[in-house]
């Protein structure tokens, strides 16, 4: 069977219209050639290689995931450095202009104007933000940010972040940093990556405390995570209680794996079809009020 067949499969055999994948990557040309980059010499971090599945022209991604039934996806994009997130707020905002499945995707950096730009993406319809502390290496209990995530918790717009310290940690990953916000804003929608990846337990423990905060399970569960940070099996029974805070992620296109795999480890947790129903499309169609299409 071919990739998009195996997939679509998948969420026909549950008896979905299809699959929400919060977190995929769409970004300009020459940042996503930087990441690829990176991907590319990655291995001294993690010491494992990290083949990108699906190096392809913009046009050939958007094509497969359409193939694969996703109904709604997203264009994670995250400044490194100040200055950069506003011109990476404009491109995903005419992104999702031309791409009607890409939910409007927005980012920030901690800098001067972050509120002003973040409040303007928000009233130009931004849907999603997305918040990478390793990458970005900065506090998100930052000052410069504290109106960000008010703005953010008031709107009930949610915030992918990346704040769990795999597969590298950084100077601001782990529950503490982000824990700190959550404590300031604890309606803020956040959206903790990869299920917090390696901090699983701690993670768990946060999202459980505050109502608002969700999962996503981008990566997790992958024989390639697995290998370096196994989920432990003692907290399934958790999963099977967060069910309706958890949502299906997959980092498309910079996996080292077929878009499978990621249904394959969710489907291997053994937490049953009403679980995969709400993970993999019922909880992102409530969160994002998508229409069942
Ligand atoms: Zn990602």
């Amino acid at each position: 069977m071919s990739d998009a067949a195996e997939v679509r499969q998948f969420w026909q055999d549950l008896g979905l219209p299809g699959l929400i994948d919060i977190h995929t990557h769409f970004m300009p040309e020459r940042v996503l050639a930087k990441v690829w980059a990176y991907f590319d010499e990655v291995g001294p971090l993690t010491g494992r290689t990290w083949p990108i599945a699906y190096r392809e022209e913009e046009q050939q991604r958007i094509d497969r995931l359409r193939e694969f039934g996703v109904q709604a996806f997203t264009s994670m994009l995250y400044p490194h450095k100040p200055g950069m997130a506003a011109w990476l707020n404009s491109w995903a905002a005419d992104f999702a202009a031309r791409t009607p499945d890409c939910l409007h995707t927005a980012t920030f950096f901690p800098e001067d104007g972050a509120e002003k730009y973040v409040g303007a993406a928000l009233e130009q319809g931004a849907r999603v933000f997305k918040a990478h502390l390793q990458v970005g290496a900065y506090d998100p209990a930052d000052p410069l940010l504290d109106g960000v995530w008010g703005r953010l918790a008031d709107s009930g717009v949610p915030v992918v972040t990346h704040c769990g310290s795999g597969p590298a940690p950084g100077k601001h990953t782990g529950p503490g940093p982000i824990g700190a916000v959550l404590a300031r804003h604890p309606r803020l929608r956040l959206v903790v990556a990869h299920m917090g990846m390696p901090e699983y337990e701690e993670f768990l423990d946060l999202v459980e405390r505050y109502p608002a905060a969700r999962l996503d399970t981008t990566m997790a569960f992958t024989g390639f995570s697995e290998e370096i940070a196994p989920f432990p099996e003692d907290e399934l029974p958790r999963l099977a209680a967060l069910r309706d805070r958890i949502l299906l992620g997959t980092d498309f296109p910079n996996i080292p794996y077929p878009y499978i795999e990621a249904l394959r480890g969710l489907a291997g947790l053994g937490l049953g079809e009403e679980w995969l129903r709400a993970v993999c499309y019922g909880n992102a169609a409530e969160l994002f009020t998508l229409d069942q299409r």
